[in-house]
């Protein structure tokens, strides 16, 4: 089958390689559709994350296709389903696991293939993260619902209430995933910022109130003066970079909570002010990827029809172009995701 491998920062190779076989409890899914992802740019802009992946390994997370071959022992899957499944997998057995904290699992199993013709499920992540999808969620839609459940569990620990301001740095996917996610939830005004204007047009689109243009303003200032001077009741960092994980740290007010979602590059470090803890009682929260149960729920959320992800898939194109495809990504304005079609 035809597979797009990674072997190192910007070294993505379209390759013939075996089809997986199928085992015990394990299916194999005949691709139809998978979207890229901000982590997939980051790792193959800089490489890195160590234990999350080993290279070179066929690449891509977030996909949906029809099942093609069902091992022994899955008796709730048979060929022609269509399903998704999620990138990880706990082990129910360690001590974040036994807190069911399984996001934090200490063995997760992490599955990595959707650049590819087929994607082999383990039997761990058929039984915990696998699910089907209902006939009218499209190939292209299905897919968002890894990157929706990391934004879902962000959220729900930054306890958004009704009428509650919130500020977003950077308008990427995932930026847009939690404007569109914290409407949805009541959230009063929503203010976002971004260099790039078609990004900050599609957020107008998208149901952002405000929008900050941070090559001419300074996002700062201009958010303390969107919010009557105090600064919004939660910030939400949406980029990984330090520098803006300490810019969101002085938008918020006294009392708010900084939900720093975008993940740094290994090593690095930001500044708290003490003071800012004490007398601001500021919230830090730091937040990393989902639980099944998250993922379950990002795909109720768009098959209701609640959630509309669709104008976060930009573009369509075939796997053979995907080093194209990346290219686009990095230098795009105004590509969000692109949907691999192999
Ligand atoms: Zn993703
Ligand atoms: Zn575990």
């Amino acid at each position: 089958m035809k597979a797009a491998l990674l072997y190192g920062v910007k070294d993505l190779r379209i390759e013939t390689v075996e089809k997986p076989k199928v085992g015990y409890g394990e299916v194999l899914v005949k691709v139809k559709a998978a979207t890229t992802c901000g982590t997939d740019l980051k790792i193959f802009q800089r490489g890195y994350v160590g234990g999350v992946i080993k290279l070179p390994t066929v690449f891509g997370h977030e996909w949906a296709g029809d099942v093609a071959e069902v091992g022994e022992g899955v008796p709730w899957l048979e060929e022609g389903m269509r399903v998704r499944a999620g990138n990880s997998s706990p082990c129910l057995r360690c001590k974040m696991c036994q807190k069911q904290q399984y996001n934090l699992c200490e063995d997760m199993m992490w599955l990595w293939g959707a650049y590819a013709e087929y994607i082999k499920i383990p039997a761990r992540i058929v039984n915990l993260n696998t699910q089907q999808i209902p006939s009218h969620v499209s190939y292209e839609e299905a897919p968002l619902t890894e990157p929706l459940a990391c934004v879902l569990h962000g959220l729900e620990k930054a306890h958004i209430k009704l009428g509650d301001t919130i500020a977003i740095i950077g308008a990427g996917p995932v930026g847009l995933l939690h404007l569109i996610t914290a409407k949805k939830m009541g959230a009063g005004k929503i203010i976002i910022s971004d260099m790039i204007d078609e990004r900050l047009q599609l957020a107008s689109r998208l149901g952002a109130d405000e929008t900050i243009d941070a090559k001419q303003e300074d996002t700062v200032e201009s958010t303390k003066e969107l919010t009557e001077g105090y600064g919004a009741d939660i910030v939400i960092e949406a980029i990984g970079l330090p520098a803006t994980w300490e810019q969101a740290l002085k938008m918020v007010r006294k009392g708010g909570t900084v939900l720093e979602f975008g993940g740094c590059p290994p090593g690095t470090e930001i500044k708290v002010g003490t003071e800012q803890l004490h007398y601001g009682e500021t919230t830090i929260l730091g937040t990393f990827h989902a639980t099944p149960a998250h993922f379950k729920k990002a795909l109720n959320l768009i098959a209701s029809g609640n959630l509309n992800v669709k104008p976060l898939v930009t573009r369509k194109m075939k796997l053979d172009n995907i080093r194209e495809a990346f290219e686009i990504l990095t230098t795009s304005k105004a590509d969000i995701k692109i949907a691999i079609l192999p």
